[in-house]
């Protein structure tokens, strides 16, 4: 048989989901996946059902149902400040997953390069490849997260064309600050570079943290991407509904690939969306406390049973350090920490190599998922200090 795509092979499959394939086959309690384990709300759910019973099930204008653009650019311009015409400058896609990769199909050409943050979301690999975009790591640094402004300068040169950002952060949980998406800003001018920004987690922030979007800043509305979905929101990871909003020029590139690729989202899941969008304020207030709690419920249950964790500032994510915990476990390395840990105490978490470019690094880092029952994360705390 002749042999397979070579771009595939320079790959694995996502740690991440791999994660929850394990915990479920072993019955356990998966703080791997960055998915809710509560129900999403009975307003979208039935907006949902109605749509389909009134026969919106057929194709959707591909770059995304009318309806919906019109809610993301009014939300867009009230919560981002971003000014943008849903007739050219959105496109619905299939989650933030497809925008990002199509963001980047958009723009890049051979021998071009991008800057990613590290540790960073595991897609960005992968999508940098399929694009490919030849990455460039800037490291950022626990237990806040900084990044060293002189290492990004020197990241970017005239090969340069797209920086990735993800604030709030997956798996820091940073939320980048508006002095460094200034300074950002500024290379990016200086270097004509994109900004290509995964803004999935912006309403999930804590201790008073601001989200700020990197197209809302001078100069930067024409040369940025910004990737959104509902999926974290309004806890509908499954509905695949994300978006990109991006200038008329780059939005009729991201369009056509988007087209081709995967046709369109969901037609009766694009129309519940667009009624996710209009929300009262009360609806993120919620959203706030709930997450808040759970956060810092999570945190004091990894310090007390011997954990090193970062308190994040936005996400649902913890990352903590497990050195501690190292030789109690056994472990060998961060996937063999991860396996060890479901093994002994039913908790599934994601081993920390899988946000680091390096092939076979060990971190001794793991990242947790709170974006759990109150329910779940009691049990955790209590097979914890039972079996650690
Ligand atoms: N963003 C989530 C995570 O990091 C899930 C991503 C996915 O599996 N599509 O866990």
């Amino acid at each position: 048989m002749k042999e397979l795509s070579h771009i595939t092979e320079t790959f694995t499959e996502s740690v991440i989901r791999e994660m929850t394939r394990i915990s479920d086959s072993l019955g356990g309690y998966n703080l791997s996946q960055g998915f809710p384990d509560f129900d999403a709300p009975d307003e979208i759910k039935n907006e949902a059902i109605k749509a389909i019973k009134d026969n919106l099930n057929q194709y959707s204008v591909t770059f995304g149902e009318p309806e919906l653009r019109n809610a993301i650019s009014k939300k867009a311009l009230e919560y981002n400040n971003i000014k943008c015409n849903p007739a050219s400058d959105i496109t619905v896609t299939c989650g933030a997953t497809e925008a990002m990769l199509t963001a980047l199909m958009a723009i890049i050409n051979p021998g071009d390069e991008i800057i990613i943050f590290e540790p960073f979301y595991e897609n960005y690999g992968p999508d940098g490849i399929l694009s490919g975009a030849t990455p460039r790591y800037v490291t950022m640094h626990p237990p806040d997260w900084h990044f060293d402004y002189k290492e990004l300068e020197k990241a970017f040169n005239n090969k340069t064309k797209a920086i990735i950002i993800n604030t709030p952060n997956n798996p820091t949980g940073k939320v980048f600050t508006k002095e460094e998406m200034q300074f950002i800003a500024g290379l990016c001018q200086k270097w004509d570079v994109y900004a290509i920004t995964d803004e999935i987690y912006e309403h999930i922030l804590y201790d008073n943290c601001r989200h700020i979007s990197m197209a809302s800043l001078d100069g930067m509305a024409d040369r940025t991407i910004t990737i959104n979905s509902v999926s974290k929101t309004y806890s509908v990871t499954g509905w695949r509904v994300g978006w990109a909003i991006a200038s008329k020029t780059i939005t009729s590139r991201i369009r056509k690939i988007h087209d081709f690729m995967t046709v369109g989202a969901p037609t009766p899941l694009q129309h519940a969306s667009a009624k996710a969008l209009l929300f009262p304020q009360n609806y993120y207030d919620d959203l706030h406390g709930k997450y808040d709690n759970a956060r810092n419920f999570l945190f004091n249950v990894l310090k007390d049973n011997g954990f090193k964790p970062y308190l994040p500032k936005g996400s649902y994510y913890i990352t903590t350090d497990v050195s501690p915990l190292w030789d109690k476990l056994k472990a060998s390395d961060d996937f063999d920490f991860s396996r060890k840990l479901l093994e002994k105490t039913k908790v599934a978490t994601v081993p920390g190599f899988s946000f680091y470019s390096k092939q076979g690094i060990v971190t001794k880092q793991v990242r947790f998922a709170f974006c759990k029952k109150q329910e779940t994360l009691s049990k955790v705390k209590e097979l914890f200090s039972e079996k650690l």
